[in-house]
């Protein structure tokens, strides 16, 4: 068994949609990144690779390759299990456990249809939490998230 953690923080900016664990949120700005530039599922990517040791999502998904431009982090997600599976053929994830830090918008609407996405892709139970810094930090100017997965590795 192997723990794995990732942490990531995007900018919140007009005119572009915001994406959290694959699920579109209703709000007047989006997360600014290379991808979908989705926080949360980039999170999960860094706890997954960490887990078998791999190096981190900017060395697998590099944001200077156009493979990558506008991608969905979902299938960012896929491609990195499957390289953890490359790496180790027993590889499955456990569970894994997540925290999105945002000050707006509200996300507990969204919160079980997120899990379900992500649990779906990850084959393993994915919780999620939400929670603000209380004005502290990076206060609306951005969402940063937090995970950390278990995983076998045969
Ligand atoms: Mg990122």
């Amino acid at each position: 068994m192997r723990i794995g953690h990732g942490y990531d923080a995007h900018r919140l900016v007009s005119g572009r949609r915001l994406i959290l664990g694959g699920v579109e949120i209703p709000y007047e700005r989006g997360l600014l990144g290379h991808s979908d530039a989705d926080v949360l599922t980039h999170a999960l990517i860094d706890a997954v690779l960490g887990s078998a040791g791999l190096p981190d999502i900017g060395r697998q998904f590099p944001d200077s390759d156009p493979r990558w431009l506008g991608i969905s982090s979902m299938i960012l997600l896929e491609k990195a299990l499957q390289t953890a599976k490359d790496q180790f053929p027993g590889f499955r994830l456990v569970s894994a456990d997540c925290t999105v830090i945002a000050e707006k918008p509200k996300l507990y609407p969204y919160i079980p249809e997120i899990k379900t996405r992500l649990s779906a892709v990850c084959g393993c139970p994915v919780n999620l939490k939400a929670t603000t810094e209380e004005g502290l930090g990076m206060g609306e100017s951005g969402i940063a998230a937090h995970a950390v997965v278990l995983a076998e590795l045969e």
